[in-house]
């Protein structure tokens, strides 16, 4: 087996900001494996907010293959190494991940969802995210994503209730908010969600910081509106820690390392019966479909990713009447 890596910086087409700060891309390790003359690839996506960088990405990968002749006979024996090597590293593993779901569903002339023995629908609506900004970057955002029945708004700033009125003033399209941390305080976050109860709001993602549990818990119990977890869940094991803090769970491929995981996240969450929203980090048609091919087990997805990026190299994704095609 033969593999490639390159990095690549992965453009917003206008800056991006959210309760961590504002940036103007992301950067993204692709992995390229060819074996038996198939060619299969695989993504890490690195925003800065979090600890793995291109270095580590690729230096993780490279010990990997050095230590292991991946075994491209079962696709099982593969992720096991994969997923046992080096705790940790969890993009790293979602980039060699990817690659090899890609690897064996072409090997076998199937799409990944059938390797997985899923269907590809029902599919869920997929949110349409509107960044933080001025009142007519904010409006823009709205008419940018008319084609999408749900849209996705960033709080957790300084001025959130002027944000939710000014895209109130265009639309009453029902509204995910993602506060990302970013309230600090259970009154007033408490506060905000019953604001926000009165403005046709679906659910309220991560609205207190991630090690906070027990003000979670305490939210939770007051909170007219659902509550997603995103920070505070990263892998499997982490559902059954949050289970009874929030309504629901952002699973994410670079968080958990990948479909296999994220798989397991996901049935994990369904064991307690919480919500499922499959969201990205900013990333490209490659990893954003490898998510998509999960849809089926979700509520909603968070896969809009390639609509916000203009450099994004694999134009694989397709987007009909608000919702990822999952072909
Ligand atoms: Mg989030």
């Amino acid at each position: 087996m033969q593999y490639k890596l390159t990095t690549f910086f992965l453009e917003f087409k206008t800056p991006f900001k959210i309760a961590h700060g504002t940036r103007n891309g992301t950067d993204l390790v692709f992995l390229e494996i060819v074996q038996n003359g198939i060619v299969a690839h695989g993504e890490a996506s690195l925003p800065p907010y979090l600890p793995e960088t291109t270095e580590t990405v690729q230096t993780f990968i490279g010990a990997f293959f050095k230590q292991h002749s991946l075994d491209l006979t079962n696709i099982s024996n593969s992720l096991q190494q994969l997923h046992n090597f080096q705790p940790g590293n969890f993009a790293a593993k979602a980039c060699v991940d990817i690659a090899l779901h890609n690897w064996f569903a072409k090997k076998d002339g199937v799409e990944v969802w059938q390797l997985l023995g899923l269907k590809n629908g029902p599919l869920p609506p997929c949110t349409f995210t509107i960044g933080m900004g001025d009142k007519e970057s904010l409006q823009q955002k709205v008419i940018d994503g008319n084609d999408f029945s749900i849209l996705k708004v960033k709080l957790g700033g300084e001025n959130d209730k002027q944000i939710i009125s000014t895209i109130r003033e265009v639309t009453n399209k029902p509204l995910c908010v993602d506060v990302n941390q970013g309230w600090k305080d259970k009154m007033f976050a408490l506060d905000m969600i019953h604001w926000l109860h009165d403005q046709n709001i679906i659910f309220v993602e991560q609205p207190l910081p991630k090690n906070n549990f027990d003000d979670s818990l305490w939210l939770h119990e007051l909170s007219p509106l659902p509550l997603i977890a995103d920070e505070a869940v990263q892998i499997p094991s982490d559902v059954v820690k949050i289970k009874d803090s929030f309504d629901g769970v952002n699973m994410k491929l670079m968080k958990c390392g990948g479909i296999s995981e994220g798989l397991k996240l996901i049935r994990e969450a369904r064991k307690y019966h919480l919500k499922v929203l499959i969201g990205s980090m900013s990333e490209s048609g490659c990893a954003i479909s490898a998510a998509a091919q999960l849809s089926s087990l979700a509520d909603w997805t968070d896969l809009d990713g390639p609509l916000l990026t203009k450099n994004n190299p694999f134009d694989v994704i397709n987007y009909k009447d608000g919702r990822v095609v999952v072909m």
